[in-house]
């Protein structure tokens, strides 16, 4: 599909910043800076409470207001919605993109990692149309936040159509009893605590590898992450190896994505799958004992040493 052809945008809002974030990409892309001299018309379609009603209501919404492409935030939710959609639309899903964009022939382009991690692909969806949309779906924090000083939800109201499915289902627009989610049931939300200062808010974040070798290490670079006032973050194969790493720190395209100010990688290959996950950040330092490390091609600072003595020498000097 080329981009011109894309001039309505469904973005589902599901409570996160990620809708924000999908916009200001959308934006980018198909708005007045793009130079396409077209403005995509952007719906949005809020549940943030109603989540049991979000795919109807996504389905629905499609059906009636035919948009060329849907965007989705890849969370829990929204990796059920996307899939379902697609085979109900038969139409494609992009992943986990990492970017959206348009090609050198004016082609809608999404980029994803490919083969384990080790390339970056770049990804078409052929036969997208009015009502049989191009589908993507994006971790949140893959793309800058938008709102600026404006507040998301100013941010949202003042480029889209809100569709408010939480106002509609309170007022009983929407009847109670209407069919819900198929798959699977919400049941609650539980926000998870250790967000709170977590990797997503950081300004300095340490991030452990597989390269570390040991729980022993993993617990030292926690240490100098504290020190810091920073955040730790790990790896999938970090994460893996059973050290204790929390689920919720991973960086990647299955895990979070940052933009601290400051990134300092210890025995960190460079997958695609983890370095998409920190394009974002202002300056990357990596420390890695293989001169050839593909890490390094990502980073502004790289030092070629083993992991655990400089987290020893900067605890040391940090005291
Ligand atoms: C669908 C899919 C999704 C994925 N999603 C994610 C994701 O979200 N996040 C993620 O991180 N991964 C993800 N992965 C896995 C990813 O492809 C890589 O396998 C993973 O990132 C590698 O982790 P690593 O760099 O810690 O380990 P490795 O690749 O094993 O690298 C270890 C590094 O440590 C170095 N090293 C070894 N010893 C030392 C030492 N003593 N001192 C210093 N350096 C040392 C080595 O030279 C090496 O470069 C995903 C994979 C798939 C297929």
């Amino acid at each position: 599909m080329k981009t011109e052809t894309v001039r309505k945008i469904l973005i589902f809002d599901q409570g996160d910043p990620v809708a924000a974030q999908l916009l200001g990409k959308a934006e980018e892309v198909f708005g007045e800076g793009s130079g396409r001299g077209l403005r995509p018309e952007y719906i949005i379609l809020r549940a943030r409470r109603t989540y049991n009603l979000a795919l109807e209501m996504l389905d629905k919404t499609i059906r009636e207001e035919k948009p060329e492409l849907v965007l989705i935030g890849a969370t829990a939710l929204g990796e059920e919605a996307a899939p379902a959609l697609g085979v109900r639309f038969e139409t494609g899903v992009a992943a986990h993109c990492v970017d959206i964009k348009e090609n050198e022939e004016g082609r809608l382009t999404f980029v994803i990692p490919a083969f384990g991690g080790r390339a970056v692909g770049e990804i078409f969806i052929p036969g997208a149309a009015a009502g049989k949309p191009a589908i993507a779906t994006v971790k949140p924090g893959m793309f800058p936040d938008p709102a600026g000083g404006e507040s998301a939800d100013e941010y949202v109201a003042a480029h889209c159509r809100v569709i408010d499915v939480d106002a509609m289902a309170e007022d009983g627009r929407i009847p109670k009893g209407s069919k819900t989610q198929g798959a699977f049931r919400m049941t609650g939300v539980r926000p998870r605590e250790h967000l709170s200062g977590s990797i997503t808010n950081a300004d300095i974040i340490v991030c452990g590898g597989y390269g570390l070798g040991s729980e022993d290490v993993w617990n030292k670079l926690k240490q100098l992450a504290d020190r810091l006032g920073g955040a730790a973050a790990c790896t999938r194969a970090a994460l893996d190896a059973g050290w204790g790493c929390a689920e919720d720190s991973m960086i990647g395209t299955s895990g979070r994505a940052v933009r601290p100010k400051i990134y300092i990688g210890f025995g960190i290959s460079g997958a695609a799958h983890h370095t998409c996950g920190i394009t974002g950040a202002d300056t990357i330092i990596s420390i890695n004992n293989d001169k050839d490390a593909e890490i390094f091609a990502a980073s502004d600072y790289k030092g070629v040493f083993d992991a655990e003595q400089v987290i020893d020498a900067l605890l040391g000097e940090i005291g």
